[in-house]
């Protein structure tokens, strides 16, 4: 409770300062199509969650990659994008973000690990792979952008488990958000076992967790796609995130 109030005065204190890099912020804005797409309204909330979101993260670079302002405010931009109506405590109890040049491996010492555009870990940080994360905003329509991909992970993990079922809101049925995802999650595994080109992101079918992660990068990117196919899911995800970036 103390430290939920600690955290909520020093946030005010941090919007009233309003401490930002306004032409990183700005061109970073307009390197990412959803972004760039907002009213002036929310790109004023933007701007606050971009504040909070870069007094409290530490952004730091690995194997020899150096961290600058570019870097920081378009990885912000797009963590914040997706908290814009949920609200920056979605990401509290970590605080770290390491960005690796290229694709990476993890260094947990797991033999098997393959390489990754972004890793979220539970409880923990979110790494990024710096090339990939250029590459998933400058096609703003392609539906990949690991930095959204990873940061809906760390969503999803905010109530313990990464399940495919984030913390919702009291106006949202999560046996209704199961039941969805579950006959949606079937279909795109069923069209992936039978060979079928998928206007979603195969790696979708992996687990319920990827799942919502692709979904949310998707949403974000290629909306009509995600309610083309799964017109139930992407009214939760409407829903849930209360931005439509179809409208
Ligand atoms: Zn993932």
């Amino acid at each position: 409770m103390l430290l939920t109030w600690w955290r909520r005065w020093r946030r005010k204190r941090l919007l009233q300062s309003g401490k930002l890099d306004d032409a990183a912020f700005v061109a970073a804005v307009e390197g990412v199509r959803a972004a760039r797409a907002l009213d002036a309204a929310s790109r004023r909330r933007l701007r606050e969650l971009v504040i909070v979101f870069l007094a409290e993260k530490e952004i730091t670079g690995m194997g020899g990659f150096s961290v600058d302002d570019r870097v920081c405010y378009l990885i912000a931009v797009q963590a914040c994008l997706l908290v814009l109506e949920l609200g920056i405590e979605c990401y509290d109890g970590w605080t770290s973000v390491y960005v690796y040049p290229g694709s990476f491996r993890e260094a947990d010492g797991e033999a098997e690990g393959g390489v990754f555009a972004g890793v979220a870990m539970q409880g923990g940080a979110v790494a990024l792979s710096w090339t990939d994360a250029v590459d998933g905003a400058a096609d703003g329509r392609d539906g990949f952008n690991p930095v959204l991909h990873e940061f809906a992970h760390k969503l999803d993990m905010a109530d313990g488990a990464a399940n495919g079922v984030p913390p919702l809101p009291d106006d949202m049925d999560p046996a209704e958000w199961g039941r969805e995802f579950a006959d949606a999650f079937a279909e795109l595994g069923k069209d992936v076992d039978d060979g079928r080109r998928t206007r979603i992101d195969p790696y979708g079918a992996t687990n319920p967790a990827e799942f919502f992660a692709v979904l949310s990068e998707t949403f974000f990117e290629k909306p009509q796609a995600v309610r083309k196919e799964m017109p139930a899911v992407h009214e939760l995800l409407v829903r849930y995130y209360r931005q439509d970036p179809m409208a």
